[in-house]
């Protein structure tokens, strides 16, 4: 078992398992950069992206859902993972045509599609927003799949309410087909309207609430593990963009055949569980970059796309 240390100065004595005594605390402003909770500001907050980190960011997205994904989008991360050149081979997904409205891999055929597209256009923008639909996409995911959609009826009710759930059924229906498609918050205020003048109106208007509630509450539920995981995106968004206020001169001389080796391993079997390592074998290559180093060593999950591994890798693509 390795002694804790600070990621960044290596000292043991000075760490406290969060932060150094040692080493002066990030500035206010990188704090700030580094809890981004937005998916699309956090990608914005590097200057000069380049369709390759875009494409590993978009890789990244899918395999933090990868155990919701068929065989073929596990195909398509791979290749969003190896690049620009990786995409421009493939084929698009599928016509739209091909899949039923409810197959679970449209959404993803909408997000991908252009997004081949815009990499055979060389277009940022058009990349940018193709990834960040994609971002969605794989955050509902994860909503719907703990939290599948439900309809207000479908909640219970206390016993005294219970014989007005087939009243309130039929008036829900009745409105839902005068009023189609109304968002859901003003829903409430309109079924209380729609009531108005039917017999037994309060305990209706009582069942509905107590239904309301319930599908508010679980639904709530389904936005918060959403919000984590575009906390979750941004923190991988961070493992491949460096802090932008900071730059990072890679030296040759760091790139030895161990550490290209390791790094290569990494990324050929998506076990980064060896970055504390590669900071060793990088530090004996005479490497004292402190963002290297604590990037190494951090207690963090990196992905393909990897800054430090990208700077290690270069030379060799
Ligand atoms: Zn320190
Ligand atoms: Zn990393």
């Amino acid at each position: 078992m390795r002694t804790p240390r600070c990621p960044r100065c290596g000292f043991a004595f000075a760490w406290d398992g969060r932060k150094c005594s040692h080493c002066p605390p990030p500035s206010r402003a990188r704090q700030l950069w580094e809890s981004i909770s937005r998916f699309e500001e956090q990608v914005n907050s590097t200057k000069d992206i380049t369709p390759r980190q875009l494409l590993a960011i978009a890789g990244g997205c899918l395999r933090r859902v990868e155990e919701h994904l068929s065989e073929a989008l596990i195909g398509v991360a791979d290749a969003l993972e190896r690049g620009p050149a990786a995409i421009r081979r493939m084929a698009p997904l599928a016509a739209e045509s091909e899949f039923s409205a409810t197959s679970p891999e449209l959404p993803f055929a909408n997000a991908l599609n252009p997004m081949l597209i815009a990499v055979a256009r060389n277009t940022i923008p058009e990349l940018f927003r193709a990834v960040t639909y994609l971002a969605v996409i794989c955050r509902t995911t994860i909503g719907n799949h703990a939290y599948p959609p439900r309809g207000v009826l479908s909640f219970s009710l206390p016993r005294e309410l219970e014989r007005y759930r087939g009243s309130l059924e039929r008036e829900i229906h009745s409105l839902e087909t005068r009023a189609p498609g109304r968002p859901v918050e003003t829903y409430r205020r309109l079924l209380q309207h729609h009531l108005q003048g039917r017999a037994e109106v309060e305990q209706l208007i009582a069942a509905h609430e107590h239904l309301d509630n319930q599908l508010t509450h679980y639904n709530q539920l389904r936005w918060q593990l959403m919000a984590a995981e575009e906390r979750a995106q941004c923190e991988m968004v961070r493992d491949m963009q460096i802090y932008p206020e900071i730059t990072v001169a890679f030296d040759p001389e760091w790139r030895t055949s161990t550490a290209v080796a390791m790094a290569q391993g990494f990324v050929e079997s998506r076990d980064f569980s060896a970055m504390p390592i590669l900071a060793d074998a990088l530090q004996d290559a005479g490497c004292e970059d402190p963002e290297i180093l604590e990037h190494c060593r951090a207690e963090k999950p990196h992905y393909r796309g990897c800054w430090v591994i990208e700077m290690i890798l270069a030379d060799g693509k």
